[in-house]
């Protein structure tokens, strides 16, 4: 491979660019991106944590790139002066009920391989986070916070470095392959690599359909929406107070983040969204609108699952709904604790048969490879997925 093409400038696109070449697997490439900076969308539209894997299951590829990626993620930051901070989570069992999944999550993470976990009673939680309520918790050490437009901005800065091209303002419209590679047309102007690398995040189906490949998953936008704690009530949370999730969902539920510039974010819930880069409720598009309407999977996940669809529309339409759930772990904050916050939105593929894909997914095509399906932990993981990206070259 002599120029690969790399589309989408978020982590995952700019990790597998810098490691392609600090490998020497490549000596020169072109990384296309559609917005006029890199890192637009969901690299720098979520919570800013450094997951450590502990969530996912042993012998997947998400577990063993989370837990590779955080170690790398955090050397690069000590590296680069990133701001970034080891401050440790918990996750807290609310009541009984919730202790044997909470028994279960500790057994994942050691299976995955985190060091440090440590079973938490009452009294081992109030020592660490005294407002949280819950009757035991998990605390995880490896895991932090991070600022991750500047980890954007460092890997931009080295893959130029190091020889790279990266446009901006060019969306990719058109892949044509023929002789001796791709030709991508742009609105930017045209673009030649001899292979492909697909890291459009919330448009990874639609490039991946662009280049001949049918996905079969198609990514749903499902937004996550937060709220910040007023300065006078950032005293009840000291570090990161995560629930414990769901397992059938791959979203961890509303927690509480500490962010690396300060300040407390509560949030973020998990909203289809009427467009993939939806960031405000009232934001629609008619084309992403009328392709999710028309895939049978999404009908197939919301028959399978109608309490969460509906709750959650709930919730983000109701302060007091979102406040509430909020108080399961901090029952000293208040509705007027809370001010509105941002929001990011989720590229998640579900399959045909209404499957939400929990695995990260990579697949292979003619001369390219596609990142179909990089969820969360993906910005943690991003340097690992970058050398998975390699491995899995021809
Ligand atoms: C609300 C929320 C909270 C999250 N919290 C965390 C967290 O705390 N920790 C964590 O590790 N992960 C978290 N995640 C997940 C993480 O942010 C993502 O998994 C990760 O950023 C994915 O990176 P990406 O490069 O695949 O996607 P993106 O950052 O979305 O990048 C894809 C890029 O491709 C570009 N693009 C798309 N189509 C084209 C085209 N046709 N031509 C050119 N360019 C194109 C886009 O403009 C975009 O810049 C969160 C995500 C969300 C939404």
């Amino acid at each position: 491979m002599n120029h690969p093409l790399i589309i989408g400038g978020g982590l995952v696109g700019l990790a597998a660019a810098w490691q392609l070449l600090r490998s020497g697997r490549a000596p020169s490439l072109t990384l296309l991106e559609k917005e006029a900076r890199v890192g637009a969308h969901q690299s720098t539209h979520n919570s800013g944590v450094l997951h450590a894997g502990l969530y996912y299951k042993p012998g997947s590829l998400k577990a063993r790139l989370a837990v590779e990626g955080v170690r790398e993620m955090t050397a690069y930051c000590r590296e680069k002066n990133i701001p970034h901070e080891i401050c440790g989570k918990v996750v807290v069992a609310v009541d009984e009920s919730e202790v044997p999944r909470l028994r279960e999550l500790e057994a994942r993470g050691k299976a995955n391989g985190l060091t440090g976990l440590r079973w938490l009673d009452r009294d081992g939680l109030c020592a660490i986070e005294p407002h949280a309520a819950g009757v035991a918790a998990l605390h995880v050490p490896e895991e932090g916070i991070v600022d991750y437009a500047a980890v954007c901005g460092a890997l931009r800065n080295d893959i130029e470095a190091m020889g790279g091209r990266i446009v901006t303002g060019a969306k990719v419209t058109e892949l044509h392959e023929a002789g001796e590679g791709w030709t991508a047309a742009t609105s930017a102007g045209e673009f030649t690599g001899d292979f492909l690398i697909n890291c459009a995040g919330l448009h990874s189906d639609r490039v991946c359909k662009l280049a001949g490949l049918d996905p079969e998953d198609r990514i749903v936008p499902f937004r996550g929406e937060y709220y910040k704690l007023r300065p006078e009530a950032a005293h009840l949370v000291c570090h990161l107070i995560y629930p414990v999730p769901d397992p059938k969902f791959p979203f961890l539920g509303v927690h509480f983040t500490r962010l690396i510039g300060g300040g407390i974010e509560a949030g973020p819930n998990a909203v289809l969204a009427f467009a993939r880069e939806a960031y405000r409720k009232t934001q629609w598009n008619a084309r992403d609108l009328a392709e999710a309407l028309s895939f049978p999977g999404l009908w197939k996940f919301l028959a399978r699952h109608p309490r969460m669809a509906w709750d959650e529309g709930l919730r983000s339409l109701s302060k007091k709904l979102f406040c509430l759930s909020l108080q399961r772990l901090v029952p000293d904050l208040r509705e007027e604790d809370l001010a509105p916050g941002g929001a990011g939105v989720r590229a998640q593929a579900i399959s045909p048969g209404g499957e939400l894909v929990q695995d990260f997914r990579l697949v292979p095509g003619p001369r390219a490879l596609h990142v179909v399906n990089a969820p969360s932990p993906a910005a943690t993981a991003s340097l690992a997925i970058g050398r998975e990206v390699i491995a899995r070259l021809p």
